[in-house]
């Protein structure tokens, strides 16, 4: 008998969508896992990190020279002052920083508030932990929310609210106007704030990334979570970091510490020279994307899927409601067995009561070659 905790998770829907695309050979424009080849600075760094003797177990908190890059990146691209050894913890993935994060901050009982659609593993890093999670949805086209909803999801039993900019799947980023209007409600309720910033480095259009850690008030009560898989083309190494003063950071610590006791070394050891890239890098890294953007949203347009414009991220979602879809797996499903092309359904990313709002909606990955962007839209045309 399997523990009641786990009951009703099911198989993650990256898998199963994987496992059909490859059944029917379909274009795979579903899991956010580009087709194409790592940096060469990245590789360049592995290679060297193979001839060094860091093998073995690493420190718990990470080696503290890929603390201090981490902290150094934050200073560079925030202006944050962050100390290495004591607000930095390194973290297999943000996906462990976010589960963590959440075992060692909430209590069983405590509230936290999701923005919804979300990345699939909060709300079980949440119930996991005990916690009780609260929706406030984004509404398309725009993916805004009810400020005055938001408001009364705040009471004494609110301990965190947990927010993904740029955001997966709907490519939102936060203006600082909402941004402003979390902090005064973390402020005004004594709530911390959590904040998954994978997509960090690929924003479009000139939007800005504001990190919430960085206004007025956030900085002792956020945490912030990120990892080197989005922005250097390495999603299967799993590195990542959790930032945030104490006695936050050592809580998620002592959570962690008993998870994975320590993350891969030989890969700390290369992320340690590759966060510190040029500036070029991450300017070219974004032009590559946006101009991935641009060609699967243009290309989406001459179909029946609506695409809604991303401002930063790895996907387009559409408005596939012309095709008047069953819901959006019903369509999922036609698209990989009929037209070849797969895509995420997003109700994976809605709690069961707002599950329907995703019935009109699929999302689709643009890191991909080109040359897959270009056979998947070549099928897509075929849609009536
Ligand atoms: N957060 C979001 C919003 C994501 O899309 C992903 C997907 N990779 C993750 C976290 C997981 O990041 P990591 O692979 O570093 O665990
Ligand atoms: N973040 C990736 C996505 O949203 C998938 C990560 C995973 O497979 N868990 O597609």
């Amino acid at each position: 008998m399997i523990a009641q905790r786990v009951q009703s998770f099911g198989t993650t829907i990256f898998s199963e969508i994987n496992t059909l695309a490859q059944q029917y050979n379909a274009v795979n424009l579903g899991q956010g896992a580009p087709d194409f080849a790592s940096p060469p600075l990245v590789l360049a760094a592995l290679e060297k990190a193979l001839h060094t003797p860091h093998h073995q177990y690493a420190p718990g908190w990470g080696y503290p020279q890929l603390q201090e890059a981490v902290a150094d990146h934050a200073k560079r691209f925030y202006s944050m002052n962050v100390d290495p050894t004591r607000e930095v913890l390194i973290t297999v993935g943000a996906t462990e920083g976010i589960f963590s994060t959440m075992m060692g901050l909430i209590n069983p009982g405590d509230e936290v508030i999701v923005f919804e659609p979300f990345y699939d593993s909060y709300v079980p890093s949440i119930t996991m932990a005990g916690g009780v999670p609260r929706y406030i949805p984004l509404h398309p086209p725009e993916w805004q929310f009810d400020r005055d909803e938001l408001k009364s999801l705040f009471s004494e039993r609110t301990r965190a609210i947990l927010l993904n900019t740029p955001h997966n799947p709907t490519g939102k980023i936060y203006t600082r106007d909402e941004l402003e209007f979390i902090a005064e409600l973390c402020q005004k309720h004594d709530v911390i704030a959590v904040t998954d910033e994978v997509y960090e480095h690929i924003v479009f259009d000139g939007c800005q990334h504001i990190r919430l850690a960085t206004l007025p008030g956030m900085e002792k009560r956020t945490v912030t979570i990120s990892s080197l898989g989005k922005t250097f083309t390495v999603t299967g190494w799993k590195i990542g970091w959790t930032i945030g003063t104490n006695p936050l950071v050592t809580g998620i610590f002592r959570a962690r510490q008993f998870i994975s006791f320590a993350v891969a070394s030989v890969l700390q050891w290369a992320a340690i020279e590759i966060l510190q890239a040029p500036d070029s890098y991450f300017v070219e890294l974004q032009e590559i994307y946006w101009k991935k953007r641009d060609y699967l949203f243009h290309s989406l347009q001459e179909t029946p899927l609506k695409p809604l414009l991303p401002q930063g991220g790895y996907f387009i979602m559409t408005d596939t409601s012309a095709l008047n879809p069953e819901n959006d797996r019903a369509l999922a499903e036609y698209l990989i067995k009929e037209i070849g092309v797969a895509c995420i359904p997003p109700s994976a990313f809605y709690s069961d009561a707002h599950r329907f709002l995703a019935r009109h909606l699929a999302r689709f990955s643009i890191c991909k070659k080109d040359d897959t962007l270009h056979t998947a839209v070549e099928r897509l045309k075929g849609l009536r």
